[in-house]
């Protein structure tokens, strides 16, 4: 299957996607730019989940690492992204895009539970479904998160947008020389480290046969151009 011809997609972006040139926290007007990239993509006739991470207000490991129990801080991390989550709802909304959230902690004053059947009957009635708290539990991450609603809801792809165009087998912002690769596999990625996901997201995209898309979110309309298959992006799959 080619990028063009994907129909359901799982976007995840990190926290720090929404915080614009601050150090910290949620900024409405990258939050908006954000919004309309997920917009512009959806445009085109595609089902679109999304999948935030909470970095940008936090991480289980910095408070583990400042002596807080991991557990306990990992729920605080996964409470920033249902915050991060609802930024997002309102942000599509104000761009008249249809919103669901389903948060893994179930709060149900804020948003749905996660139920399945139910997002896959908003994803088919035009509605973008914003997945929060990634799987629910500690230790884990926002990718492993992307990962598990992307195979659950039978996406296409997982596409994560980031920061840079790409998988490089060396930091391109340290090393000049630095290559993006277009393709890799799964066992390349996990046996390199290489940084595309964590381990445990990446290994559920290969036993599910799911491509990582990685691509940079910071160029307008940037996500509609990788989606037509025009655009910069590194795939993730299972031939080298
Ligand atoms: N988190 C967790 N379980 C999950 C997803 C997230 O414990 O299933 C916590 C974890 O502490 C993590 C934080 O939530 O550091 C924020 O998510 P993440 O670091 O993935 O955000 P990103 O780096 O994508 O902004």
């Amino acid at each position: 299957m080619t990028i063009a011809s994907y129909r359901r997609i799982l976007l995840k972006l990190s926290g720090e996607a929404l915080m614009g040139d601050g150090q910290y926290g949620i900024d409405p007007a990258t939050v908006s730019r954000m919004a309309a990239e997920v917009k512009a993509a959806k445009d085109t006739g595609l089902e679109i989940c999304l999948v935030i991470g909470g970095g940008n207000i936090f991480r289980g490991m910095a408070g583990a690492a400042k002596g807080m129990d991991r557990a306990q801080a990992d729920y605080m991390g996964m409470l920033a992204t249902v915050m991060n989550a609802l930024a997002m709802q309102s942000a599509l909304e104000q761009l008249g895009v249809p919103t669901r959230v389903q948060s893994a902690i179930e709060m149900d004053k804020v948003c749905e539970p996660v139920i399945r059947r139910r997002a896959q009957r908003h994803l088919e009635k035009g509605r973008v479904v914003i997945f929060a708290a990634g799987v629910g539990a500690p230790y884990f991450t926002t990718d492993s998160g992307a990962a598990l609603r992307a195979a659950e809801m039978k996406c296409d792809a997982l596409l994560k947008g980031t920061s840079v165009d790409g998988v490089y087998n060396a930091d391109p912002k340290l090393d000049p020389n630095a290559v993006r690769y277009e393709t890799l596999s799964y066992d390349r990625v996990l046996q390199d480290n290489l940084k595309v996901m964590d381990a445990s997201a990446v290994a559920l995209c290969r036993d599910n046969s799911i491509p990582i898309v990685v691509f940079s979110i910071r160029e307008q309309g940037n996500l509609a151009r990788v989606l037509s298959g025009e655009g910069t992006a590194t795939t993730v799959h299972q031939k080298d």
